[in-house]
């Protein structure tokens, strides 16, 4: 069992896992930068760590500090959120040989899924349907390279198989430019992920991303959650996200989301993931798995009312999920918008002193946030300081009650994106859920 826990993240994620904490009976030690020391979960923890200086580098992405924390405190697991170490398979692997429980999937299975190449071709034989591609890393051999490319069909979509963060990926149009792109792609990400293995997949023009969400347990019982629509981008960053994905059906829903627990049954998956998926002309095309809790998950837990943060950490401390398929009931429609500190126009970050702090509230809102009057937001992280939820029977009530709440929310002394998301909930396009992954750069944020 798991009796404490060190939360080795920062911001919204490390307050909420504290809350899931509390519930659960579990005691928390926050591990926290310089920069963070008088954050409100830092303050709340039953203990507290600093474990370097601001920069990420030498504090949140420091596996020997974040480790020595959990010994000098006698804790015995570690939470890594999201972003930071979440996704590092040797960190899962050293935090499990030091002798503790991490809250997410084997290390192995991090691994696998961290690599592009591995984690379609894991998927692929899990019966996932993937994008048309090379099936595997392209050779040095052009002649085959384009032979590759004329069957996929232009345009295609060179990848780097260790990329992330929506970097390391070049679009080709033409069979002239293919050569030239592979070798630059595969400049690029040696340089930048230390791994120069890329691959090709066709590119899909106007797709939306919709992921699914799923929980497993050690014992091979999984479950999925249904779907999220997360299209809603810019720079492939998620701005809002929702739940369920407008225009798929239930059937539909069921029929993928039970694809998705099945693989995780056969690649012999443990706690909380979401499998990423283009979709266009009706089909699903699996991108990515992404091994952690996702920062929208709040969607899922309010149309499901499963909380997905107490159930990764139950399913750590080696209990059975004590859910069934047939439990889980997708009801009403949830939809979340990020609040960054940034400009609303040209997205430049916009750290500082926030004067005045007004959260929103009523029927159906959830505001997942660490911030507070007077709370100064860091420069050295990403600028998300709330997640601001709304939740109705239809989607048509969410998109209201959002409206509702933006214009109740007040965050004076920086910048934010509020007015973005004011213009994104009154955007015909988006009410109409008609849009891909392009659509906020090519109607709202122009
Ligand atoms: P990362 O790990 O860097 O986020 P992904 O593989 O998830 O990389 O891709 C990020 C984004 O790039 C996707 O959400 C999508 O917008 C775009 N993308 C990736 N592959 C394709 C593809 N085959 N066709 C069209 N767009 C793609």
């Amino acid at each position: 069992m798991i009796e404490k826990l060190v939360i080795a993240n920062r911001g919204e994620i490390a307050l909420r896992i504290q809350r899931a904490c509390r519930e659960l009976g579990v005691r928390t030690v926050a591990v926290h930068s310089e920069a963070d020391r008088d954050a409100k979960y830092v303050k709340l923890a039953e203990e507290s760590v600093c474990i370097g200086p601001p920069q990420a580098t030498e504090s949140y992405l420091n596996t020997p500090a974040v480790i020595a924390a959990a010994e000098v405190t006698s804790a015995n697991a570690i939470h890594p959120g999201y972003g930071f170490l979440s996704e590092n398979a040797d960190f899962a692997e050293h935090v499990e040989q030091s002798g503790f429980l991490f809250v997410g999937p084997k290390a192995e299975t991090i691994r696998l899924m961290g690599d592009k190449v591995s984690a379609i071709r894991t998927m692929k034989e899990a019966g996932i349907p993937c994008v048309p591609g090379s099936d595997g890393p392209l050779g040095e051999d052009d002649e085959e390279n384009l032979k590759i490319a004329e069957q996929i069909g232009y345009p295609v979509i060179i990848k780097a198989a260790g990329g992330g963060g929506g970097k390391g990926m070049r679009i080709v149009y033409t069979e002239s430019a293919l050569l030239n792109a592979i070798l630059l792609t595969r400049a690029e990400a040696g340089a930048a992920f230390n791994n120069d293995v890329v691959y090709m997949e066709k590119f899909l023009e106007s797709p939306r991303h919709i992921e699914f969400q799923v929980l497993a347990d050690e014992y091979g019982n999984t479950i999925h959650l249904g779907d999220r629509d997360c299209s809603m981008q810019r720079r492939h960053q998620k701005i809002v996200e929702e739940a369920p994905a407008p225009g798929i059906g239930d059937d539909r829903r069921a029929e993928m989301g039970e694809k998705c627990a099945e693989a995780c049954r056969k690649i012999g998956y443990r706690s909380a993931g979401t499998f990423e998926f283009l979709y266009q002309d009706a089909e699903f095309y699996f991108i990515e798995m992404n091994t952690r809790i996702q920062v929208e998950h709040p969607v899922t837990e309010m149309v499901t009312g499963v909380d997905l943060v107490k159930q990764q950490i139950r399913i750590a401390s080696g209990e059975r999920l004590d859910l069934h398929q047939d439990d889980v009931v997708i009801r009403g429609h949830a939809i979340e918008c990020r609040i960054n500190a940034e400009d609303p126009d040209s997205f430049f970050p916009s750290p500082g002193r926030v004067e005045q702090y007004h959260q929103p509230g009523g029927p159906g809102i959830r505001v997942d946030s660490h911030i507070y009057n007077s709370y100064v937001v860091p420069p050295y992280y990403d600028s998300l300081i709330a997640k601001l939820v709304a939740y109705g029977a239809s989607r048509h009530e969410a998109m209201a009650r959002m409206r509702s709440a933006l214009s109740e929310m007040v965050v004076d002394g920086i910048k934010t994106n509020i007015p973005l998301h004011r213009k994104i909930m009154s955007d015909r396009g988006y009410i109409d859920a008609e849009f891909t992954i392009h659509y906020i750069e090519q109607s709202v944020a122009k």
